[in-house]
This record gives structure tokens, C-alpha cells and sequence, in this order.
């Protein structure tokens, strides 16, 4: 059975079109990443399937149910991180721990193992205002409440943004312990490198599906030899690469510019072409694509 079904979803703030005809379906068990930039509508997209907001046109089920008839079922099955800190800053972190069971007709006693991993580990600062946490335990906290009523489906949206890398790495670790634990999950990033991590991931932009696939499939669809370049005069290396006449696409990427030729351009006819506007030490070197490069070619 699919956990979440979601068919030609449409929704405007105003004049701003944040879901433009989003269809999909996440498999019971999965981890489904929703990657794409501010913007993109991810936010808007999880409010409608957490039934907090009604979509312009559309349908969308989860479990089964439906996000504007069976809304109170819904809120019963599913845990929803925000984006934005979601807790009460001046509860204790155990507080809010409670509160958030007792809303759900349970106690942090019942279901302690299903959190046990996570919130072990603020447990020490359980009598710390929640506002007083770093954002690596707040984040933990609030994966803790989103947990504490045994959610069939757990919705969490960009859980890891403005985290540290190292408590980034960790989080993805307790998403993959709740997976095995047949929990589904939908979960948004802007951190493409986190997609990899994924069963599947949506590529999303401007309030569009871009395309849907496993991590390792949408890679291997990427249509172009790519081409990491480098040279000694790096701040001129991008005007030159969009002058050259055979450049597809150009983008900056860490140390480097990662391109793509169109037929005609070969990287020994590039590099011939860079010596002679001047450039030294030029280095060009075909590379796997990552999930950004895949992002970059199909939002170009
Ligand atoms: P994301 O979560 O991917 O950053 P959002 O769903 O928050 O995307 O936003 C999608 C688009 O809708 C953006 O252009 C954003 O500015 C706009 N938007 C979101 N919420 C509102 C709102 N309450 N009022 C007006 N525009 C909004």
C-alpha cells in the first residue's frame, strides 16, 4: 500500500504559485527526500499533507485517508517536524516532551522506547527551557515529539537546516533506525548531499516535480559527460568557459567549475582554447555527477 498518494496538487499564495500540479506516491517504509532551494514549495507541500492548510485543487491521501475529509484520522497517524522551531521555548525540554504526549492521549512512560535513542541523549538537560537548547538538541527534541505518539507516517521538514555538519550526520543516522523500524518518512532538505541517503528522492523546483528516482538512478540519467575544470586565474575561468562556443552548462562548484559540452567542444579543444586566453595550469578531468549536478542540468 502506498502511505502517501498526492495527485495534481495545486496551491497559490496571491499572485505566488507555490505548488504547480505536484503528483507522487511514498511507499509504505520509505524514506522519501523532497530535495530542492527556498522556495520550492516543500513547506506548503508538507501543510497540505499534514492536513494544517487546504490546497487549491487536488487530492492528496494519507494512510488512506484524505487530507480535508479524514483530517482528524490524519493528525491521529502522522508526527510533523515544521521547519521553524516548532517547540515551546520556555517549556523544559521535558515539558514539552509531555505535553506533546498528552495531546496525543499518551505518556512519555508508554511509548519511552520509541525514543529512547534519540532523546537519551538530551535527557541529562531535561530540566533546560527549551529555548536554552543548542540547535542540534532542539532538533533532537522535536524529533522526540514528533515520535512520542508511535506515528505511522513521521513528516519532517527541513530537519537539518542551520545544523552543524556533524549533528546533520547524526540526525540522518536516527531517520534510518526509524525506517528499519517500518516507520514512513518524508523528510525535506535543501542539502542535496544528504539525497543520497534516501530510497527515493523528488527533485523539486518552483512547485514542480523535476523528477523522481532512486539517488543512485537519477545520477546515472545524467545525460552529459561532465567536466570539473580548473586553472591558475580561477576568476577568470567563467566568463572565458561561457565564451567558449561548445559550453552547454557552467556552474561554480566548490574549487572548481563543473561543465558540460555540446556537440562539437571536446575538453582537449577547451583546454586548447583557455591556454590561448591566457589561462596556465588549466586541468580538466571528467567526474561522476552528484545529485546538485543532476538539480543544476534540470533546472537550467
Ligand atoms: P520551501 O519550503 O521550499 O522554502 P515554501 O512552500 O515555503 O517553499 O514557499 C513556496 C513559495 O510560496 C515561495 O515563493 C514563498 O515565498 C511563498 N510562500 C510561502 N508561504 C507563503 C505565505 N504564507 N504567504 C505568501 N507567500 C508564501
Amino acid at each position: 500500500m502506498s502511505a502517501v498518494i498526492v495527485d495534481q496538487l495545486y496551491k497559490s499564495y496571491g499572485k505566488t504559485r507555490a505548488l504547480n500540479g505536484v503528483s507522487f506516491s511514498v511507499d509504505e517504509g520509505e524514506l522519501y527526500g523532497i530535495i530542492g532551494p527556498d522556495g520550492a514549495g516543500k513547506s506548503t507541500l508538507f501543510r497540505v499533507l499534514t492536513t494544517l492548510m487546504l490546497a487549491d485543487k487536488g487530492q492528496a491521501q494519507v494512510m488512506g485517508y484524505d487530507v480535508v475529509k479524514d483530517y482528524r484520522k490524519i493528525r491521529d497517524i502522522i508526527g510533523y517536524m515544521p521547519g521553524k522551531f516548532s517547540l515551546y521555548q520556555d517549556l523544559t525540554v521535558e515539558e514539552n516532551l509531555r505535553f506533546f504526549a498528552t495531546v496525543f492521549n499518551t505518556t512519555i512512560e508508554e511509548n519511552y522506547h520509541l525514543i529512547a535513542d534519540i532523546y537519551k541523549q538530551i535527557e541529562p538537560f531535561k530540566h533546560r527551557k527549551a529555548g536554552k537548547l543548542s540547535g542540534g538538541m532542539k532538533q533532537k527534541l522535536a524529533l522526540s515529539c514528533a515520535l512520542i505518539h508511535k506515528p505511522k507516517v513521521l513528516f519532517l521538514d527541513e530537519p537539518t537546516t542551520g545544523v552543524d555538519p556533524v549533528s546533520r550526520k547524526e540526525f540522518w543516522g536516527m531517520l534510518l533506525k526509524l525506517k528499519r523500524q517500518g516507520i514512513t518518512i518524508l523528510v525535506s532538505t535543501p542539502y542535496m548531499d544528504e539525497a543520497s541517503l534516501c530510497d527515493r528522492i523528488a527533485l523539486v523546483q518552483a512547485g514542480e516535480f523535476l523528477q523522481v528516482d532512486t539517488p543512485r538512478s537519477v545520477v546515472s540519467r545524467y545525460p552529459a559527460t561532465l567536466l570539473a575544470v580548473r586553472s591558475g586565474k580561477m576568476h577568470r575561468l567563467l566568463g572565458d568557459l561561457r565564451d567558449y562556443p561548445h559550453v552547454n552548462t557552467s556552474f561554480s562548484f566548490g574549487t572548481a567549475f563543473h561543465v558540460t559540452l555540446r556537440e562539437g567542444g571536446s575538453p582537449d579543444d577547451l583546454k586548447a582554447y583557455l591556454m590561448q586566453k591566457g589561462h596556465s595550469d588549466v586541468a580538466i578531468q571528467a567526474i561522476l555527477p552528484s545529485v546538485e549536478d543532476c538539480f543544476m542540468l534540470l533546472s537550467k
